[in-house]
């Protein structure tokens, strides 16, 4: 379908509204549905071809339904990697009538964070959004993956390359700072709006609007909550509060050699309900990781001597990773969850990524999901338009993805965590003979449907 097809907006002009970022009022003319759109490629361009679809509410001959105030008028709270990968599905700034727009609470998008791994789901996602290239080029590609026992022998290795070949993408580990900016580069000025912290919204019967901390408001036609764990989109739905799932993870990134953790190495070596993790993010520096049972609101001053205590007698390079890592460079937070996926849509405001179901990183899969939950949900705009009836779409098509995999993950976060000896003893035991194909198959299937999870609507 062309864009001819697409409703028109005509904005009034209201200086004063536009000092308060208040959206002029709005209305439209329905222009006839020109024949069936397609998008069979899958890519941007093909998937911003607005294709109303009379089976979900548009009137007879293709018109649109007359709630829809605007060709498209999405606001995003939150430039995570979730709400910019979004804004970039949704085609935003390419054309004046796709208004779309993220507001993020801080002040500049963070230059620091941590590493992170991103499977061949979340490349596909990349791919489509035209990103791919630059975030490879950026990080270190994977290729062998090892739970370890903390002498350093390996209970299960895991290679990534079959997995790459098959499923047509690679993973990679690279730096979350790294992501964020890549996404963020490919839009055009005006789409992220900084310093804006969503303090409420509110729909009805036009749309939604939206409040900020400092004491301005916007509307927009639907309001979609990518802001992470503890979601303000998601508390305005009645959502639950995420809980604490018993431990801390300490994170850092250090300039390191290729002699302490080789290219393509990712290990985690597992102890009694403790663990420890690294891998390369980029030529110069890697990433290491541990966790460890404490209480969500305790606190570290001396984190590198807890971390010696705990990990300094454990295989190398373990201990000359903390020690070469500055004190300041050492996160720790607590380990938070949403003790089950929250509701995705109500009305006209969706959630998607960690807002809607932050889960334990046991799998590596948070930021992947939410990328797909990106492009499924941007492209049931792009179909359906900026209308409720777009957002249960997204939401139908999501709902069990979402589940599995936040069950899966909370699941691996148990048996990585066991304290007991003997439990600890049944569970290395069990690794080393049987995991191998169980672990092998687990990922595959968990990557490989989030591949097919892309292409739902289609
Ligand atoms: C220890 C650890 C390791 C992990 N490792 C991996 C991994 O290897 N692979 C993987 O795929 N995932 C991993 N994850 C999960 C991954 O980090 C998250 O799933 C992902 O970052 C979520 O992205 P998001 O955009 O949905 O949310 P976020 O990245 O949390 O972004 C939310 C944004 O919303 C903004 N915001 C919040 N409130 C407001 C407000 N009221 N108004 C405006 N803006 C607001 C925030 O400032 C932020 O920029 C890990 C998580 C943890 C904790």
């Amino acid at each position: 379908m062309s864009d001819a097809a697409e409703p028109v907006v005509r904005a009034t002009a209201d200086p004063a509204a536009a000092a308060l970022d208040v959206a002029p009022e709005r209305s439209i003319d329905s222009a006839p549905d020109s024949g069936p759109g397609g998008s069979p490629d899958g890519s941007i361009d093909s998937a911003l071809d607005i294709a109303p679809d009379s089976s979900i509410g548009g009137a007879p001959g293709g018109a649109i339904e007359s709630s829809i105030d605007c060709a498209l008028d999405v606001a995003i709270v939150g430039a995570g990697s979730t709400g910019l990968a979004l804004a970039l599905a949704l085609g935003a700034g390419r054309d004046p009538q796709r208004r779309v727009r993220i507001f993020e609470r801080a002040p500049k998008l963070d230059a620091l964070g941590a590493g992170l791994t991103l499977w061949s789901n979340a490349l596909h996602v990349l791919r489509r959004l035209g990103v791919e290239d630059e975030l490879v080029a950026r990080a270190n590609p994977l290729v062998r993956g090892e739970t370890r026992r903390i002498d350093g022998r390996v209970l299960v290795g895991f290679d990534f390359a079959p997995l790459a070949r098959e499923l047509d993408a690679p993973c990679i580990a690279l730096q979350r700072a790294v992501l964020q900016d890549e996404l963020a580069r490919k839009l055009p000025p005006g789409v992220l709006e900084l310093g804006r912290e969503l303090v409420e919204v509110r729909e009805d019967a036009a749309g939604v609007e939206l409040r900020f901390a400092n004491g301005s408001t916007t509307r927009a036609s639907v309001v979609i909550g990518a802001d992470g764990v503890r979601s303000a989109v998601r508390a305005a739905l009645g959502g639950e509060q995420p809980g604490h799932s018993g431990y801390v993870a300490y994170r850092a990134i250090v300039e390191a050699p290729n002699e302490l953790v080789p290219p393509g190495l990712a290990f985690e070596a597992w102890g009694p309900a403790k663990r420890f993790g690294a891998l390369r993010v980029d030529r110069e520096r890697l990433y290491w990781f541990a966790t460890l049972n404490a209480a969500e609101h305790s606190t570290d001053e001396r984190r590198a001597e807890t971390l010696l205590e705990h990990f300094g007698a454990w295989h190398a390079p373990i201990r000359e990773l903390v020690l070469r890592t500055p004190r300041a460079a050492i996160l720790r937070h607590p380990v938070i969850e949403l003790a089950r996926p929250a509701r995705l849509v109500r009305g006209r405001i969706a959630l998607a990524g960690d807002a809607a179901h932050a889960m334990t990183p046991n799998l590596g899969q948070g930021a992947c999901v939410g990328l797909e939950d990106a492009w499924v949900l941007g492209r049931a705009i792009a179909r359906f338009g900026p209308t409720p009836q777009a957002l249960e779409r997204y939401a139908s098509v999501r709902r069990a993805r979402i589940d599995r995999v936040a069950r899966d993950s909370r699941r691996a976060g148990r048996w990585g965590q066991i304290e007991a000896p003997f439990l600890r003893a049944l569970r290395d035991a069990a690794m080393a003979s049987l995991a191998r194909p169980l672990l092998t198959r687990l990922v595959r299937t968990t990557v490989a449907a989030g591949i097919a999870s892309l292409d739902a609507l289609d």
